[in-house]
């Protein structure tokens, strides 16, 4: 597909932090280029954003906290709505953006990253008008006690690269319902459709300084962000060593934090599973998003009656896939996001390798008239232990592990072997091993004869080391707010 005019534009504009409403040239005056990942090009340049930038940002979303919090639920519902619709009606631009600097296919981008961004705004607009205390029934005589629920006040939201316009729904569609003002950054190597996301907020009619964007960095922007005193909650998705960076920071002013770290998700397959089904959910599971997803079911458990099976449908249908630019209707797995990336996913395929994995298909990048792009071939290896690094690290990359169970006790235990609890899925014909199973599993999320299924109303979010706090549904909700008890003397 053709880049469309509308986004060339937008790419080729100067760009800049968004505080208090105004375009503002970064303080510092670096700036960071902005790569398409499918060809190497260099698409443009975003400030390089400090703390002095950080500074400022904060500082314009305090200022506005006081007017957002006193508009009328029902006209931040309205705004929020609006938005809503303004990302369904840019859809194509937005999802173009995502496609040419994540390297995503349009296809999905189109399917999942842009609509569900849309959904998140109308559900949390929704929820705007439904924040409600309660009376307490306190047995004292004579005194009245209520609760209030109110926002926290100035939110961090730091987001990664791989759903780069989804994971700012996540974060601004209930810090916002709930009355909060925000700072958020974008990923360094995925700005654009948050920045384009800043001007349909503008063009919505929120008052300014309620969403804020700084780009830039994670030591640069992210850092100072993360530890800002004058930020009540930080939310952040990334990875859990940067999870662990954040945590620290926010010791200064004790933040509220709400982590949604890394997984290592693993994929069961029973003998009695409908395999044909089975190996389209197992495929789709560890491939979307070229496997750079938190929830990538990495790590595939299969019973030893149907491995083989299991394992070579895999294989032949990784073998299959076209890979290309994400803009191009024929293509099913675009490039990873950065040759940085690349070379980290490359790096585990090769210490699993000589920890004795055997690679079945894939193991390399693409060549040929890919080699200017970050593209990998969609991987399998089997031969694995839980002892191997390919078992319990995160590998955000498309690298499938399969290893194989005998009975339905060893897959929970093999399952659970990981210092991760993202999520999980199950394959099976049989309804109480199902439900079983899925109250065995250590996981955030456990998918039956399914994977990947998400909706705003379903809250998302680790178990163990995946992080902690909920995002999505009424949970997300509840964590940009607090609860104020009042208490009044009627005697
Ligand atoms: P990756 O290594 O895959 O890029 P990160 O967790 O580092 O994953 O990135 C997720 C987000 O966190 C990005 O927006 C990035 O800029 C930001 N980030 C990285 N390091 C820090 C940090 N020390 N403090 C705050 N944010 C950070």
């Amino acid at each position: 597909m053709e880049i469309l005019e509308q986004v060339r534009g937008f790419i080729d504009r100067d760009h800049f932090n968004l505080i208090g409403g105004e375009w503002t040239a970064s303080r510092s005056g670096a700036r960071i280029s902005v790569e398409n990942p499918a060809t190497g090009e260099i698409l443009t340049e975003i400030p390089s954003s400090t703390s002095d930038d950080v500074d400022e940002a904060v500082a314009s979303a305090r200022d506005a906290l006081d007017g957002w919090r006193a508009l009328m639920p029902a006209e931040r519902a309205r705004l929020m709505w609006r938005v809503g619709d303004l990302i369904e009606q840019h859809a194509d631009e937005l999802a173009q953006l995502d496609v040419l600097d994540n390297g995503k296919t349009l296809g999905d981008a189109m399917a999942v990253d842009i609509p569900l961004t849309a959904e998140i705004f109308r559900y949390y607009a929704g929820w705007v008008t439904k924040i409600e205390g309660r009376e307490l029934p306190v047995s004292i005589p004579d005194f009245h006690a209520y609760t209030r629920r109110e926002p926290l006040g100035v939110v961090g939201a730091i987001v990664p690269w791989n759903f780069p316009l989804l994971m700012c729904g996540y974060k601004l569609g209930p810090a916002l319902a709930a009355g909060n003002t925000i700072v958020l950054k974008p990923a360094e190597q995925t700005p654009l459709s948050a920045l384009r996301l800043g001007e349909l907020i503008g063009e919505a009619g929120f008052p300014p300084g309620v969403v804020n964007i700084v780009t830039g960095d994670g030591p640069g922007a992210g850092a100072p962000l993360s530890a800002h005193t004058g930020v009540d909650k930080v939310s952040f998705t990334g990875d859990y060593e940067t999870g662990r960076k954040i945590l620290d920071a926010s010791r200064g002013n004790l933040k509220r934090v709400t982590l949604e770290l890394g997984g290592k998700s693993p994929n069961i397959v029973f003998a009695d599973a409908d395999l044909e089904a089975a190996v389209e959910g197992s495929f789709a599971a560890v491939f979307f998003n070229q496997g750079q997803c938190c929830i990538a079911g990495a790590r595939l458990f299969a019973h030893r009656d149907i491995a083989d099976e299991l394992t070579a449908r895999l294989v032949e249908k990784a073998r299959a896939v076209t890979l290309g630019s994400g803009l191009d209707e024929a293509t099913e797995m675009g490039p990873l996001v950065s040759g940085v990336q690349l070379a980290r996913v490359l790096g585990h395929v090769d210490a699993a390798r000589s920890q004795g994995a055997e690679i079945l298909v894939g193991g390399e990048r693409a060549d040929g008239e890919l080699a200017n792009g970050h593209f990998m071939r969609p991987t399998v290896m089997n031969n694995v232990n839980p002892a191997m690094n390919v078992m319990q690290d995160e590998v955000f990359g498309p690298v499938l592990a399969i290893s194989t169970f005998t009975d339905e006790d060893e897959a929970v235990s093999l399952a659970n072997d990981v210092r991760f609890g993202l999520a999980a899925g199950v394959w099976t014909t049989d309804v109480r091993r199902a439900h079983r199973v899925a109250a065995g599993l250590q996981a955030g999320t456990v998918w039956l004869n399914t994977y990947g299924m998400f909706d705003v109303a379903a809250p998302y979010g680790g178990f163990k080391m995946s992080g902690y706090g909920r995002e999505l549904g009424e949970e997300s909700l509840d964590s940009y707010l607090q609860t104020k008890t009042v208490w009044a003397n009627l005697g």
